[in-house]
């Protein structure tokens, strides 16, 4: 069955299919949080389906696209990955590290996450995942859903987090099409029309106050805390014994089917933790203790290299196996290095495992694996199948890297008329045009006439000035879509919102920025950071050429213009030159930020002159971690709020809402008196 030749691309209505099984299978992982893809990666296979099958039933099942969907906000609670252990040893090894003395152990949901806000007891947002820093506002949608308070019965500010699920009996009676409950739950809380939305229902496990206050000093306080609001809480144990856990997971795992929800295995964290630390700075204190995942193995047969845009993509064949309810073929290989990596041949037998439910992702050699002289080497294709060009093996990305490679050009263009959503302007036409040398750049669809359109296979008179109209029409677009309908490799619309929301949030500032400024964006790392700067340089051009047609615009800044420091606080020490401290506290609340009279956890920077001075708030920082800025930084900040972020950790980070310092109150315990946990929260 080995080939000698790289299997020929894909196109059209099987590249389709492909896509969906991968995209089905990723936003069952991504809305883990387990992040086996990054969003760039994401956003790309996303694209590509949405350029191919804008009617596809995936794309409508969790509508991740930014451009016809929710509005973006910030978590309160950043939501980290955190460690897993698969199996009895991995955890083990998890305690014998952290050695915790108390484990608070919590089923772990099955649904979709979900940040509630709260302002003064009232509820004013909730937030999709989305990737952990930003997520969708849903909040009419939140309202409809059970276990969603509007008020509390005290003036709580800050986040509570929790999962949305539905219930295996909501489901057998209402949504049977659907592949499952988390399925269903992340499809419904995204419709625009919120329609199905109380058939959800949240449960909670997690809550952090904004500013300073302090209300829980361990994770069996924070869960009754919530029970006390009101809230369906998750099953909540405590353990001392990391043996006793492990029997515990596998007797959950035992009894999972007829609990009333899904869960997919046990959180557990060290309860003496403080909440602070918890999340951000010390994340191992925490580890999801997953139940084993079915498996399979078979024949890898061959690889078949799909393309989008620049980027070729392995996809494993294998002999059909059954694997966790259905018939599988195709696995996910994601890039050359993994195929090295695991060091799989054609013939090899291969370990699937199916974390979401439509295409699975091979482990690596099945267990007891010999090499046989059966097995041959698995062929990279060298050339571009478009331009001819040398391919580049970039590791974790096997691409042509001529940047005028017309698969390039052409996708940058249905990319763009994706994002701009022009249905009538079709994958055919566009390539017509494209061939024809008519359209090769974005900016020469704002040149067409309905006159030459009318002269196309199949295009009336009508249709052609419909497409003509819809070009034509006056669009403003963030900077965050703008850019991603650059189709730069792996930036979608996610990590450019991620950009802006930095204070990157015009066309020059982005363009000005230095690598090292971008690379500093949280999440966003040097390689990212350089393909945007490259391909802002690449396209310049068309980017020009695009604005300067006058019809679409860039959005001006959000309100994220009038407070770019609002992820930040900042504390002061000693005397500063060139202003009195309350003046230079009320210019940082001007721009959103917050002032700290002391120097607590999450601060995101101590500002003096005096860096090596023995005040209490330098030690305070240093101990902490808490960057320390010169008076001239920070007035560099107040010329240009924008560059905070270079001087910052991430901002995400800065803006850690319980920032109480434990030292101080938690010495007189907390706020409610504790209460025995019970093991049983409502909907178990
Ligand atoms: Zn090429």
């Amino acid at each position: 069955m080995a080939k000698t030749k790289p299997e020929p691309i894909q196109t059209g209505e099987s590249r389709a299919a492909v896509l969906e099984g991968i995209i089905g299978s990723y936003q069952d992982s991504y809305y883990n949080g387990e992040g086996e893809i990054s969003d760039g990666e994401f956003d790309r296979l996303w694209d590509e389906l949405k350029t191919l099958k804008p009617d596809s039933p995936i794309l409508r099942r969790v509508g991740m696209d930014a451009v016809d969907g929710f509005p973006k906000a910030r978590h309160l609670i950043p939501m980290g990955s955190q460690d897993k252990a698969a199996n009895p040893e991995e955890f083990r090894a998890w305690a014998e590290k952290t050695a915790p003395s108390v484990m608070v152990v919590q089923y772990k949901l099955d649904g979709a996450s979900m940040e509630l806000q709260y302002e003064k007891g009232t509820l004013r947002r909730a937030i999709t995942r989305g990737d952990g820093i930003i997520g969708d506002e849903i909040t009419r949608n939140a309202r409809r859903m059970g276990g969603v308070l509007e008020k509390l019965d005290i003036p709580f500010t800050g986040g509570i987090r929790g999962e949305v699920v539905m219930t295996h009996e909501v489901w057998r009676e209402k949504y049977p099409d659907k592949a499952n409950c988390r399925n269903a739950a992340n499809g419904i809380m995204r419709r625009k029309d919120g329609v199905g939305c109380e058939d959800l229902t949240l449960i909670v496990y997690d809550a952090a106050a904004a500013g300073n206050d302090f209300l829980f000093k361990d994770e069996l306080e924070k869960i009754d805390w919530l029970r006390d609001r009101g809230f369906s809480v998750t099953v909540t144990q405590k353990f001392t014994d990391v043996e006793e856990v492990i029997a515990y997971r596998a007797a959950v795992a035992e009894n999972r089917k007829s609990l009333s929800v899904d869960i997919d295995g046990l959180v557990v964290k060290d309860h003496l933790t403080d909440m602070t630390d918890l999340r951000r700075t010390r994340p191992e204190r925490q580890i999801a203790f997953k139940f084993d995942l079915e498996t399979a193995v078979s024949i890898l047969r061959e690889v078949e290299w799909s393309e989008s845009g620049a980027t070729y993509t392995p996809i494993g064949i294998v002999d059909p196996v059954r694997l966790a309810g259905t018939t599988v073929q195709r696995a996910n290989l994601n890039n050359p290095d993994m195929i090295r990596s695991m060091g799989l041949k054609i013939g090899s037998p291969v370990t699937m495992v199916k974390r979401g439910e439509i295409i699975p992702k091979i482990e690596g050699l099945a267990p007891g694996y010999v090499p046989s002289p059966e097995e041959q080497d698995i062929e990279f294709p060298t050339r571009c199948g478009s331009c001819g060009s040398i391919l580049e093996d970039g590791g974790t990305r096997l691409f042509c890297p001529k940047p005028d490679c017309p698969k390039r050009l052409l996708h940058r263009l249905e990319k763009w008329i994706s994002v701009l959503d022009i249905r009538e302007l079709g994958e055919k036409l566009i390539r017509q045009l494209f061939d024809k040398n008519r359209v090769r750049y974005i900016p020469d669809l704002y040149t067409l006439t309905a006159e030459e359109l009318a002269e196309y296979e199949r295009m009336g008179e009508l249709s052609a000035a419909k497409v003509i109209r819809h070009i034509r029409t006056p669009r403003e677009l963030s900077l965050a879509a703008f850019i991603a309908g650059f189709d730069f490799e792996g930036v979608g619309e996610l990590i450019m919102e991620r950009v802006v929301s930095a204070g990157f949030d015009t066309l020059d500032k982005l363009k000005s920025a230095s690598v090292e400024e971008l690379a500093a964006v949280y999440g966003l790392g040097e390689i990212t950071a350089r393909t945007i700067l490259e391909g802002l340089d690449e396209t310049a051009a068309e980017l020009e050429g695009v604005i300067a047609a006058g019809i679409i615009t860039i959005a001006p800044p959000p309100e994220a213009a009038e407070q770019p420091l609002r992820f930040f606080s900042f504390c002061f020490t000693g005397e500063l030159a060139s202003m009195k401290r309350s003046e230079a506290e009320e210019r940082v609340k001007a721009l959103g930020g917050s002032a700290k009279s002391s120097v607590v956890k999450g601060l995101s920077f101590l500002v003096t002159n005096d860096p090596e001075s023995g005040s209490g708030k330098n030690k305070k920082a240093h101990a902490l971690g808490i960057p320390i800025i010169a008076e001239g930084e920070f007035l560099a900040i107040l010329e240009d709020p924008a560059k905070v972020s270079s001087y910052s950790r991430n901002p995400a980070e800065a803006a850690s809402p319980g920032t109480a310092p434990a030292t101080e109150k938690s010495a007189s315990g907390g706020k409610s008196p504790k209460k025995a946990p019970s093991s049983q929260g409502e909907l178990f």
